[in-house]
């Protein structure tokens, strides 16, 4: 059998959607941009909600805003996808990693003796779809001793006054936070990710969820960063193709990171059913833990805590005991079947480009004890109790070959 780790789900609907905008004759920014982003500020609760091409270019955007410069630290997670840190740098930044903890969340003990009065943002990452602990790390930022170390370099941060929370929800649409409240709504900022391997996807693309605090009015702070997000024109392609509506200008530098609407219409028709394919994903993620909570060589992940509940994203199965060549044997033996697994994540500094900044895993042990027996296994809704059942065999023989 053969068990692809992560199609996209593509229905009739979804095709109709997108033949839709193919036949209006308006294929870039407009409609559907505007009802996707109207779709994912009501199921997540955001106050506003401004679509662009990536994760990556979104956050890039919003350090920007923020007024990043040379020597301005970002506090990160050294366990993440690197487009977290390489946002940083590309806004003109300096990552902080900060290790992570038991639950592949970043520490917030760690965030704590991170900040410096260089701090300007923090990002964290709700890995495999796990909400982090934002009471704690909203708190940490406002609290007294926090906000006193803080200098401002820009208008935006003299206005915010502390250190800006941007939530890399990349993988956590539809998690819950405490009290139902969802991803996106908690954090100044929360940035969804769109990309084709996530849970709602529009190919690629991402979603800047905006609650800031006041004085911030985050309906002006949406018309802002939408004209940012078109190099700062004054005029949409969509207004300039009326009759008479061709003089625009260029107010600042801004990017163009747009979503265009061929792309909102695949993650329009998603959303429409995206309960469905939560409760789905659920029930993939139910059937492993079933399977492997009673291994005792298995840990499986985080997903119901403290209130908090995650957006089922990814399969975190953790081996007990092993060593990384063990895990690489296993996933080789698992590979023989026609199942596709993954690791989520190689640590960063484990990587060249950080190597090369200087950054050094012996300085995030818990990220590499996390990375070191993880394997990612297939979650999607379109799994079958009979799939599921060949690819726990795959996994238990996997793990009995080579370490038993
Ligand atoms: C996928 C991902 C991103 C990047 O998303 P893009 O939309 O591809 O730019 C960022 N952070 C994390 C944790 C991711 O998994």
């Amino acid at each position: 059998m053969k068990i692809p780790f992560s199609p996209p789900y593509i229905n009739e609907d979804i095709i109709n959607e997108v033949a839709d905008s193919l036949r209006s004759g308006w294929i870039t920014t407009g409609p559907k941009v505007k009802a996707l982003e109207a779709e994912i500020k009501k199921y997540s609760g955001a106050q506003e909600v401004l679509c662009v091409n990536s994760w990556t270019s979104g956050a890039i955007m919003m350090l920007r805003w923020l007024g990043i410069q040379e020597g301005d630290e970002v506090i990160v997670p050294a366990y993440t996808y690197s487009a977290t840190a390489l946002a940083v740098y590309h806004a003109g930044g300096t990552p902080v990693m900060v290790d992570t903890t038991e639950d592949f969340n970043i520490s917030v003990e760690g965030i704590r003796k991170a900040i410096t009065s260089k701090t300007k943002a923090i990002l964290p990452v709700d890995i495999a779809g796990f909400p982090c602990d934002y009471d704690e790390i909203m708190e940490l930022v406002n609290s007294s001793e926090v906000k006193g170390l803080f200098k401002a370099s820009s208008p935006v941060q003299e206005k915010l006054g502390r250190i800006l929370v941007l939530n890399d929800a990349a993988h956590s649409l539809g998690a819950t936070y405490t009290d139902g409240i969802k991803t996106g709504s908690e954090t100044d900022v929360a940035v969804f990710s769109l990309h084709a391997v996530k849970n709602v996807t529009t190919a690629e693309g991402g979603a800047i969820c905006l609650n800031m605090p006041a004085p911030f009015d985050n309906e002006a702070l949406y018309g802002e960063l939408r004209q940012m997000s078109l190099n700062c024109q004054t005029k949409d392609a969509f207004s300039k193709s009326k009759a008479g509506g061709w003089r625009y200008d260029i107010t600042g530098f801004g990017m163009k990171i747009n979503m265009a609407d061929v792309n909102a219409a695949i993650g329009l028709a998603q959303m429409r059913i995206y309960p469905e394919l939560l409760r789905e994903r659920k029930r993939v993620f139910n059937v492993y833990n079933d399977a492997f909570s009673t291994e005792g060589w298995a840990s499986v992940p985080p997903a119901v805590v403290k209130g908090k509940e995650s957006s089922y994203h990814l399969y975190a199965l953790r081996i007990k005991g092993i060593s990384e060549e063990q895990r690489d044997l296993i996933i080789d033996e698992i590979a023989k079947t026609g199942v596709a697994v993954n690791v989520h994540f190689i640590p960063m500094p484990m990587l060249t480009f950080f190597k090369e900044k200087g950054f050094k895993i012996e300085d995030y042990p818990q990220a590499y004890n996390n990375f070191k027996c993880e394997i990612s296994l297939p979650i999607y809704p379109q799994l079958t109790q009979e799939e599921l059942d060949y690819i726990i065999k795959a996994v238990k023989d996997a793990y009995n070959t080579v370490v038993k």
